[in-house]
Order: C-alpha cells, then sequence, then structure tokens
C-alpha cells in the first residue's frame, strides 16, 4: 500500500493517498468545523448582541461598558476583521477553492457546515492548509469564550433584602445567580436595585472609603476623582452637629456624580 506524509505543514503522520490528511488531522479537521458549525451563530449574534444590547437594557453600563469593549472588538477581530486571520477570510477562500457556493446570506456557520459535508474534502490540496489556519482560528474563538466566561465582573449587592451578598457573573450574563441564596436575576434587576441603594444610602465616607464602597459595588470611582469634585465644588462635605465640616461626602452624592444625570431623570420618570 502507497503511503505519503500527511500534508498538514505541522503533521509527519503517515497518510494512504489520495487522502493528503493522516487520520489524526482529518479527525482534528472534522471536529473544528462541526464546532464552527454548532458555535459561530451563537458568537456572532448572541454573543455579540448581548453584550451590545446591555447597554440598551438599563440605558447606561457603569461597570461593564469598559469590560465589554475589548471583549466586542475581540469577537469581531476573530471573525471578520483581523488581517493576521479571521474566520469569514478563511472559511469564504476555502470555500472558494472547493467550489461550496457562499450565499449573500448565508452565516459563517452555513459555510462552515457546507465545507465539512464536502465530499472528498480531505483530498483537495487547499485542505490541508486551510484546516491548520482554522485550527489555529478555532483554538482562539475557544480561548476567547473561555475568558468571557471567566472574566467576572462585580454586579452590586444580591437585591434579596435578606440576602444582600456581592454578586459576581459574566460581562454579558442573561442572568446572574446569587451563590449566597441561590435566587436568579436579571441584570437589569441588580441594577435598578444597586442604583435605588446608593441614591437613597445615608453613608458618608472620606475620598478612599467613598471609592472602595462604590468599588464593592461594582462601580469603578477613583478616589482621585472623588477628590476633583470636591475641589471643584461639585462635592459638598457633610457637616456636624455644630456646623464644622466632618472631612467626609456623602454616598449619594458621590453616585450621583458618578452616572450621568439624564439617566437618573429617566428613570425617576418610570
Ligand atoms: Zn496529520
Ligand atoms: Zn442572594
Amino acid at each position: 500500500m502507497n503511503t505519503d506524509v500527511c500534508r498538514n505543514p505541522k503533521c509527519s503522520r503517515p497518510t494512504t493517498p489520495p487522502h493528503l490528511l493522516c487520520e489524526h488531522c482529518t479527525t482534528t479537521m472534522m471536529g473544528d468545523l462541526t464546532w464552527l458549525t454548532r458555535n459561530l451563530d451563537d458568537l456572532e449574534n448572541g454573543r455579540l448582541n448581548r453584550i451590545n444590547n446591555r447597554k440598551h437594557d438599563t440605558g447606561r453600563t457603569p461597570t461593564t461598558a469598559s469590560a465589554s469593549a475589548p471583549l466586542r472588538e475581540a469577537v469581531l477581530d476573530l471573525l471578520h476583521v483581523d488581517r493576521e486571520g479571521n474566520i469569514e477570510d478563511t472559511l469564504h477562500a476555502w470555500a472558494r477553492c472547493l467550489n461550496v457556493h457562499v450565499g449573500m446570506r448565508d452565516s459563517l456557520a452555513t459555510t462552515a457546515e457546507r465545507i465539512s459535508r464536502t465530499p472528498r474534502l480531505d483530498e483537495h490540496a487547499a485542505t490541508p492548509i486551510y484546516a491548520a489556519e482554522t485550527h489555529t482560528l478555532v483554538r482562539r474563538a475557544q480561548n476567547l469564550i473561555r475568558m468571557m466566561d471567566e472574566t467576572r465582573i462585580k454586579w452590586g449587592n444580591c437585591p434579596n433584602p435578606d440576602c444582600q451578598q456581592p454578586l459576581t457573573a459574566p460581562a454579558d450574563a442573561e442572568t446572574i445567580d446569587c451563590p449566597h441564596c441561590h435566587c436568579k436575576w436579571a441584570p437589569q434587576i441588580v441594577w435598578k436595585s444597586r442604583d435605588k441603594q446608593l441614591k437613597t444610602s445615608k453613608a458618608e465616607g472620606t475620598y478612599g472609603e467613598l471609592s472602595a464602597i462604590l468599588d464593592s459595588l461594582g462601580l469603578n470611582v477613583p478616589a482621585a476623582t472623588i477628590r476633583s469634585w470636591a475641589y471643584r465644588g461639585k462635592l459638598n462635605q457633610t457637616k456636624d452637629t455644630h456646623g464644622k465640616p466632618t472631612g467626609k461626602y456623602r454616598l449619594a452624592d458621590a453616585y450621583q456624580l458618578a452616572v450621568p444625570n439624564h439617566d437618573h431623570e429617566k428613570e425617576d420618570d418610570e
């Protein structure tokens, strides 16, 4: 029986012509194409929309704005933009070589599925190169998804009045599970609860204390920012019973400055 060497540039296992890829690389390639078929729609529509829509849900994203912008960029880069290699370019070029039809409205997942169904796929000269490139891209996508799931941000405290424990979840979470009381919350509910809690808070503190309290509720407001508000007269010290300044500031006031005013007005109208 004739044997040849696998055409995957990173492999040197034997293969039997007319197969250009060894068994191992064929299995990897089919696994990658199946993974893309199953996951691309969610990455392209679900994930991106969940990150984008968060802003519309609430009118503002004090915590997640900074977390989601880079994630959104990373997903778009990997799918369509990155010049060093992106999923759209690779799948479309591979499909062209194989004479696989790609319509204007076909999703990337559809294209991946059509490629995987091409008869004698691994006998085509272009396949080993595109399969290797696809493997790299799939690993990038899997790492990105893992990162999105593992990057947990602070959302605020549990709205359950008997619980009030801090909640953390991925930036694009659809629901937030409280590990203490096991309630499940919609992100908007957690935000509204935090908003109410902060607006009505009687707490006072120094720049650093207020910054730490806000941070524990998922709002990143540096002490230096709070100090600059005080210097500019936007934030006033509280006074003791003799009318003397205490050196402390109200948490509710700092919160109002941390979050743009029109958002409060919008919510007050509800
Ligand atoms: Zn191989
Ligand atoms: Zn709870």
